[in-house]
């Protein structure tokens, strides 16, 4: 396995004597292996920061992420950043109707449209069973509800049978919003906040945000 090259090159006439280049091999030796270990280290990490299914961060790194973003010196700042709950409408129903197979692929589906419509600096990540939240940093609540809308309607817009024939027509997701520190000091009362508007979303209607 490759892992990587070393070019060296010299203006110098006669540079490349036996002894430079065996002393040079010797050093690459010792360093292969410990960058190779590195690589190693970074994907395990990687993996135990990832969602397997839908390739979005998992809950840990969430935490991890909330706690770094979440100061409360940032209050006083006048730091803002929204935080969106995400939960696919009658799901269970997609699992019964055409099983959990196709179920998988439609939530693989929908985690990679959020990716898409959303921006680098934005924070995707699987909450629970099929639950996003997304974390927008710098982000007031209007500008939230405007993210939320693109999210909705791009979901919406997915023609799932071009994906797979025994699928749903279409899916749709519900959103809650909640701001910090609007709706929040603490990353705790963040989630419950928009965990309380995402069931508004619901028992509204779905689809919305
Ligand atoms: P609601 O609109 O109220 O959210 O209805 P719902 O059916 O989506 O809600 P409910 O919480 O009753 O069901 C969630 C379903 O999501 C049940 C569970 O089987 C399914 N689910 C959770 N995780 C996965 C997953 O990884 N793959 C698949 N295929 N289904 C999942
Ligand atoms: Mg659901
Ligand atoms: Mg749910």
């Amino acid at each position: 396995r490759t892992i990587g090259v070393v070019h060296l090159v010299s203006t110098e006439a006669n540079c490349w004597s036996t002894d430079t280049c065996q002393w040079i091999e010797a050093l690459v030796n010792v360093a292969a292996p410990m960058i190779g270990h590195l690589q190693h280290l970074e994907r395990a990490k990687r993996r135990a920061l990832i969602d397997e299914l839908t390739g979005a961060y998992n809950r840990r790194f969430l935490e991890e992420a909330l706690a770094k973003l979440v100061v409360p010196d940032d209050r006083r700042r006048g730091h803002v950043l929204s935080l969106m709950v995400i939960d696919l409408d009658h799901f269970k129903k997609v699992n019964d109707t055409y099983g959990h197979q196709v179920g998988d692929l439609v939530f693989k589906t929908v985690a990679q449209t959020l990716h898409r419509t959303l921006k680098e600096s934005d924070v995707l990540a699987r909450y629970g069973g099929e639950e996003f939240v997304v974390v927008l940093p710098r982000t007031d609540s209007a500008g939230a509800v405007a993210v939320g809308e693109r999210l909705r309607t791009a979901v919406a817009g997915l023609a799932l049978r071009k994906l797979a024939p025994a699928a749903p027509e279409r899916v749709t997701i519900s959103i809650g919003v909640a701001t910090y520190p609007v709706h929040a000091a603490t990353v705790a009362e963040l989630i419950h906040a928009a965990d309380e508007a995402l069931y508004q979303s619901k028992s509204e209607g779905r689809n919305r945000v």
